[in-house]
């Protein structure tokens, strides 16, 4: 299915429309920013590596009763997904003191958290994504209180999955970010889950294995990239197009 009119174009995404109204599909390009996109950038395939990482992780979801937007990859870069009405909330867990939550409280960067601590945003760049409560969810209309409770019940299930997931692979996953959005009365788990928005920490060097990287001049963030995308999701990078190869047309029906 090629992609139809452009419907929105993000950071590092854009959102096509698809001839069924009822889906559309999203491009990782290889753009990267940091900082509300003071930094930015063009990395060769990091949009593959998001895609690739998102794309296992959304199944590995599914699989576990956790549902999401995700349909099928259309390509390497481009997911099939439902089409949303986006909520506009960030919903951050953290397992691990860093970032913005030291910065404004008393932890110390590494810190491990005794259970997992859940912030929301509000998504709006030009408000730089302040911190908001319930009663500014309710009193903008944002949600309900039943479909707050789902996001929060849903978040930490996430939590615990990817963390679990990711801990057998020596990874720690100290922080993500997650979005959902309505589809017929539901609530789904959409946008993404990559490099872009979670901290990975390697578990025995605590080298991080995440857009710190870029953000912050750690290293070399292709490398970076790719690597982590290969341990999380072994063999994915080469197994779709060895499918292409053999099945032509396979996950763009
Ligand atoms: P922090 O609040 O420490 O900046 O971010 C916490 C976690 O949420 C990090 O994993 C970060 O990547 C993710 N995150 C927070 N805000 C955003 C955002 O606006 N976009 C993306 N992609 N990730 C975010």
């Amino acid at each position: 299915m090629k992609n139809g009119a452009l419907l929105y174009r993000g950071k590092a995404k854009s959102v096509y429309l698809t001839d069924n109204p009822d889906e559309v599909s999203v491009e990782f390009r290889d753009d990267i920013t940091a900082f509300d996109g003071e930094k930015s950038g063009v990395l060769e395939d990091k949009g593959v590596y998001n895609a690739a990482v998102t794309t296992f992780f959304f199944e590995y979801l599914e699989i576990h009763g956790v549902k999401t937007h995700y349909i099928h990859m259309l390509d390497r870069r481009t997911m099939l997904v439902r089409r949303l009405q986006m909520i506009p909330l960030e919903v951050i867990v953290r397992n691990v003191a860093a970032g913005s939550i030291v910065k404004r409280y008393p932890f110390t960067e590494g810190q491990v958290l005794k259970t997992p601590v859940m912030v929301i945003d509000y998504k709006d760049d030009s408000r730089h994504d302040p911190m908001i409560n319930d009663d500014i969810i309710f009193a903008l209309g944002i949600v309900t209180r039943e479909e707050l409770l789902t996001v929060r019940k849903t978040a930490l299930k996430v939590n615990d999955l990817l963390r679990t997931y990711l801990a057998g692979l020596n990874i720690t996953l100290v922080d993500f970010k997650m979005e959902f959005g309505r589809y017929r009365g539901e609530i789904l788990v959409g946008d993404e889950l990559s490099m872009d928005s979670m901290r990975l920490w390697d578990a025995k060097t605590k080298d991080s294995l995440d857009k710190d990287v870029y953000r912050f001049d750690k290293g070399d963030v292709r490398a970076t990239y790719a690597a982590v995308a290969e341990r999380i999701t072994p063999g994915a990078l080469h197994r779709f197009e060895a499918e292409q190869a053999v099945f032509p047309g396979k996950g763009s029906q």
